[in-house]
């Protein structure tokens, strides 16, 4: 159940309804957005929801409304809220009219590597800079990532070029750690369903991307994100970036179709990466402009000045001239659209 309060409900007012939830049985969520706060009823009441709950809140002088979602993930349903969300990443919009376009390399390498790349992408129009600290590798044996060091990295280039930083968080532990150093917090296709760590997501306020699972079902990715507004956060991106098939040409099988599943079913904002969507380098700019056409509302795009010697993923990974190209290409797409790049 979620409740709608009037506009300019009071903090005395917002506490009577959680209060009364409590007496039911209920966990109130409260969000407060600019213009409405909306209360999110977690838990079964220990009365019937709809013929005694809802008529004692609908009395309450501050409610609006009284919403019965059906679907499991009610925060990041549609019907809690009909609008999209636009996030605001230190300025920069994700949901809205402009295409939000993240670039950089697939692991932080050195301060160089990081630099010539965050200088080179954001002249070519990229507006955040991804780089990996902490890589979730499928060998033990293979590049691990810098850590510290590499968000370290990243800070200093987020200082040198004013782009804000999004990179990968894999273990409860370090989210703080993390949350320090990045302006978003990435979560990657294999900790879909680390509800430990979405859980600690929730509890922090840095806007996420929720990545889907390598075989996660669209309504499994969408309860994945429910835990982390279930917990508070609801800066809460998705990204498509492949699920695995029975087709061995691409690495995965980027399903596009994902994109129109998303906007339908909720409010929150869906990003593309056509990187390790489909691992080929000679596909990237093909599929980006797909994804613009289908919906998108950004992408997360691997560019390394000197892919061959990457340390990861460097067989998918844009160099600089290549990344630039697809800038220039994206903008009639994203015109067709409606869209501004
Ligand atoms: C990445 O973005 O480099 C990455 C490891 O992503 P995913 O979790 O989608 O595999
Ligand atoms: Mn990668």
């Amino acid at each position: 159940m979620i409740i709608i309060l009037k506009h300019g409900a009071s903090d005395d007012e917002v506490e009577t309804v959680s209060q009364k939830l409590r007496d039911h049985g209920y966990q109130p969520n409260v969000t407060r957005g600019v213009e409405d706060t909306i209360i999110a009823a977690i838990g079964s009441p220990s009365l019937s929801e709809k013929e005694m709950v809802a008529p004692q809140l609908q009395a309450l002088e501050a409610v609006e409304r009284v919403l019965f979602v059906s679907k499991p993930y009610k925060l990041v349903s549609r019907e809690s809220h009909p609008a999209d969300s636009v996030l605001d990443i230190q300025g920069v919009k994700v949901g809205g009219q402009q295409i939000c376009v993240m670039a950089g390399p697939c692991s932080v390498e050195n301060r160089e590597q990081v630099m010539t790349t965050a200088q080179a992408v954001r002249e070519s129009g990229a507006q955040i800079l991804r780089g990996g600290a902490y890589k979730p590798r499928t060998s033990p044996y293979d590049f691990q990532g810098l850590g510290l060091e590499g968000l370290e990295i990243l800070a200093a280039a987020r200082k040198a070029t004013g782009m804000p930083v999004i990179t990968e968080v894999m273990t409860p532990s370090l989210v703080e750690q993390v949350c320090e150093y990045a302006d978003v917090l990435q979560i990657g296709a294999r900790n879909m369903q680390n509800y430990d760590l979405l859980k600690e997501v929730g509890r922090c306020r840095t806007p996420a991307m929720l990545k889907r699972g390598l075989s996660s079902t669209i309504e499994e990715w969408l309860k994945a994100a429910e835990y982390i507004l279930a917990g508070g956060n609801s800066n809460v991106m998705f990204c498509e970036r492949g699920i695995r098939t029975f087709e061995p040409s691409t690495r995965f099988t980027l399903d596009l179709s994902a994109v129109p599943a998303i906007k339908k079913a909720s409010h929150l904002p869906i990003i593309v990466d056509p990187s390790q969507g489909t691992g080929r380098r000679d596909m990237v700019i093909a599929m980006s402009k797909a994804a613009i056409a289908c919906g998108a509302d950004g992408l997360l795009i691997e560019v390394h000045p000197h892919p061959e010697d990457a340390m990861s993923d460097g067989q998918q990974t844009l160099d600089i001239a290549q990344f630039n190209t697809l800038m220039h290409d994206l903008k009639p797409i994203a015109a067709a659209v409606g869209r501004s790049l």
